[in-house]
């Protein structure tokens, strides 16, 4: 007999695009716009779940992945059987697990929990056992790779609004990456906590370099400064430097974060959940950190407000959850597109409120999904 409740009636992918209102720089280049995708389940009991997947470029692409070649697998299933979908979704293509089929797979698994939490009428943060968090401990993100007069705007600008933690974004050359690193500590002076973001920036001779700058002027993490391929390269990093690595936003699934997690090359895992598979990959790869002694900080980056809710929920249930990360420059995807009723996503005092409605406590406004959907 079976015991199905109710069905998923449909599966909308939505691709959005938008200029950002002032460019990010990195070690990848300069970044004009944002896209994502917005990802909508619909039930025939009239529940809506709201999900995103990491499409940073091509989101129409992404959209059509959903739309033909997910969405008939899982139309007419029980949205509850989430882990079962999840596998159904894997399947959707043959080849190992990655790429845009598992950030496709996390807009769905993130709206599927949101379902989950709007029919038990309890926050995702509590469904996934709760730590009795009501807020969260963010750092600001970021200061760019742009000349010293405009970081130094930057890094003053987060200290007045009440930072305590600052990433700074650091590129080649060497000399020029270390003198930024300790600009920006004198600068912050010695009650701020600095952190790292180098984006694959280096080679290892030159990450060894860059990370005895930052552990000399205290920095508490060094953030991918390799390509996310090169795990030999990072544990000899790890054994040459004194510096806490982090990295993690380029994994797809646990197994691609589990030598480096196990091996504790890695100080900090930091999966973003609109590209790890949602809230059931991502939480394992978590799991797996904690198991491991890693701590667990999500990567949000220029995602919008739904990575960044479910993030928060994510975090806020995670024992080993260490710290946040806010993107200052809030990206339209993160101001546009929800009535910020939970007024969580407003930081003050360097930390954020956990969302206590059902679900991912969300109401997105679907006139401005309408506006920013790409033609
Ligand atoms: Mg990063």
């Amino acid at each position: 007999m079976s015991t199905q409740a109710d069905e998923i009636t449909d599966v909308i992918a939505h691709p959005l695009q938008q200029r950002l209102p002032t460019p990010t720089v990195t070690a990848w280049g300069r970044y004009e716009t944002v896209s994502t995708v917005l990802v909508e389940v619909r039930t025939r009991e009239g529940y809506v779940g709201v999900g995103e997947t990491l499409g940073r470029f091509a989101p129409r692409a992404y959209a059509e992945l959903i739309h033909s070649g997910i969405a008939p697998r899982i139309v007419g299933r029980d949205p509850a059987d989430i882990a079962a979908l999840w596998q159904i979704m894997r399947r959707t293509l043959s080849g190992r697990a990655g790429g845009m089929l598992i950030e496709a797979i996390a807009g769905i698994d993130i709206a599927l929990w949101d379902i989950a939490g709007k029919v038990a009428g309890q926050p995702i943060a509590r469904l996934l056992g709760g730590m009795g968090r009501d807020r969260l401990d963010v750092y600001a993100a970021a200061v760019n790779w742009v000349e010293d007069a405009a970081a130094e705007r930057e890094l003053r600008a987060y200290v007045e609004q009440g930072f305590t933690r600052i990433k700074i974004k650091l590129a080649g050359p060497v000399d020029a990456a270390c003198r930024r690193a300790e600009h920006m500590r004198r600068l912050a002076g010695p009650g701020i906590g600095l952190c790292v973001d180098a984006n694959w920036g280096f080679r290892l001779d030159e990450a060894v370099q860059v990370g005895n700058a930052l552990s000399d002027n205290e920095y508490f993490w060094f953030e991918e400064p390799l390509a996310p391929e090169d795990e030999q390269g990072y544990e000899e990093l790890r054994a040459r430097c004194q510096v806490p690595l982090a990295a993690g936003e380029s994994n797809y699934t646990l197994d691609q974060a589990q030598r480096l997690v196990a091996s504790r090359t890695l100080s900090v895992l930091q999966p973003d959940i609109a590209r790890s598979g949602g809230f059931t990959e991502t939480r394992r790869m978590a799991d797996y950190a904690a198991a491991h002694g890693v701590a667990y900080a999500p990567h949000i980056g220029m995602s919008g407000i739904v990575c960044e809710t479910a993030s928060i929920h994510l975090a806020a249930a995670m024992p080993n959850f260490r710290i946040l990360e806010c993107e200052c420059d809030r990206s339209p995807f993160k101001v546009a597109l929800a009535d910020l009723s939970p007024a969580c996503l407003r930081q003050s005092g360097g930390t954020v409120d956990v969302p206590t409605g059902p679900g991912l406590g969300l109401e997105i406004d679907w006139d401005a999904v309408r506006r920013l959907t790409v033609q």
